[in-house]
């Protein structure tokens, strides 16, 4: 029997997993999938490495289906499944770990308690991710599990920026910026390290745009700093959030127009960004496919504001040597891309038209002094990677 490990990512809508032989040589991908709609309409997909799938499945009234009861379902594929591996850790990302994790960690009880304190800070994912954790500690009590960080390869950005400019009382209670997609920027440093050396070395800007959307300066592979901050919902228009704000604009909804904080969370994370703006939906594509002129009102200011955090972490890395696209509408979505791109024309980004449409690995043309890469993230690997040495050196320390 094989020995493997389950990376999983729980997020509010979407459960995305991948299966990794360990050999010799590191973690091997075997098989991955998603299980998205969660609380709408959930469907399941599981892939092999080759492409073939392996489980399609669709739930159309199972709205009322919990993170916990389409945990089950993936159990008992794998109960059934995966006959030929026996399961040595699951690692799990979760996305705050506070000014404390600056490393993966393995999961006990007093670590759980420790995170539940950032569930108020990162409402959308990190419940999913604990809960994901206690479900199978209780289904396989004793198994090794990993909580890999998103905010932990930001940890040791420079402390100019990571402070906020709040009274210095604040700063010692936590209120700090720590950036998030930390896993994928993590990936993305390793790769570009692999594909470019001396572009890795330089300035770079990762985006990071997906449902959730951010940016990191990274210099020499390092996070010198990025556009989530305290919370994830600071930054770049997203699907469903608003990114930076007015913050008196929280201040008067709440003085003036009397709403909750519950309320104002709700508006911030799940009613605004690219719905909220269009009023058509989260989704990038269907934003695209929509005539409504409110849907393209949606993409101008993602764009824009797009831009607009680039040239921020410009002045941060004092200059530019690369952009990466990454994630769901950086991997897929040229339309996109050129905009953002044609808006930095300014700094020296030219692409090339033909490259952009064809989601090639370089999409920027000869000429242009910024070199435009797509790098597709692989948080599920990192996630791996991560686990697999803590696997390696509690093995170590009991041999
Ligand atoms: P998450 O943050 O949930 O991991 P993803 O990285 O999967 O999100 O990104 C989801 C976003 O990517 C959606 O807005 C979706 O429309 C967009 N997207 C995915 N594929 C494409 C595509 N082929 N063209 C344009 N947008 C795409």
């Amino acid at each position: 029997m094989s020995r493997a490990i389950v990376s999983l990512n729980s997020g509010s809508s979407s459960i995305k997993f991948g299966l990794y032989a360990l050999e010799p040589g590191g973690p091997v991908h075997k098989a991955g999938g998603k299980l998205e709609g969660i609380g709408t309409a959930p469907r399941l997909m599981i892939r092999d490495d080759d492409g073939t799938v392996l489980i399609q499945r669709d739930w159309p009234g199972g709205a009322s289906l919990t993170h916990e009861q389409l945990l089950d379902v993936l159990y008992d594929w794998a109960g059934t499944h995966l006959t030929g591996y026996e399961i040595a850790a699951v690692g799990h990302r979760v996305v705050h770990g506070g000014r404390k994790f600056r490393h993966p960690v393995r999961v006990d009880a007093a670590l759980l308690s420790e995170l539940e304190a950032f569930c108020s800070l990162a409402p959308l994912h990190q419940p999913h991710n604990l809960a994901a954790i206690r479900e199978i500690a209780r289904k396989s009590p004793g198994l090794l599990q990993v909580a890999c960080f998103d905010t932990a390869f930001h940890h040791d950005m420079p402390e100019v920026a990571a402070r906020m400019a709040l009274p210095r009382a604040y700063a010692e209670r936590g209120f700090r910026r720590y950036g998030f997609h930390g896993l994928s920027y993590e990936y993305i440093a390793r790769k570009l390290a692999e594909l470019d050396p001396a572009l890795a070395r330089g300035r770079v800007i990762a985006a990071h745009l997906g449902n959730g959307a951010s940016m990191c300066a990274m210099r020499e592979s390092r996070s010198i700093d990025t556009t989530m901050g305290f919370t994830a919902l600071d930054g770049l228009m997203m699907g469903t959030r608003s990114g930076s704000l007015d913050p008196g604009v929280i201040v008067h909804l709440q003085l003036q127009e009397g709403m909750s904080a519950q309320d104002v969370e709700s508006l911030l994370y799940r009613q605004s960004g690219l719905l909220g703006v269009s009023g058509v939906s989260s989704d990038m594509r269907a934003l695209h496919d929509s005539k409504d002129p409110h849907a393209r009102e949606a993409i101008e200011l993602f764009v824009w504001r797009a831009a607009r955090h680039a040239g921020a972490l410009m002045s941060a890395l004092e200059g530019l040597d690369g952009l990466v696209f990454t994630a769901g509408i950086g991997e897929n979505d040229p339309r996109i891309r050129a905009a953002i791109c044609e808006r930095l024309a300014w700094a020296g980004v030219v692409l090339d038209a033909q490259a952009n449409a064809s989601n090639a690995p370089v999409i920027s043309s000869p000429d242009s002094r910024i070199t435009v890469r797509v790098i597709p993230t692989d948080e599920e690997r990192m996630i791996a990677l991560h686990t697999s040495a803590i696997l390696e050196n509690r093995e170590g320390e009991a041999a």
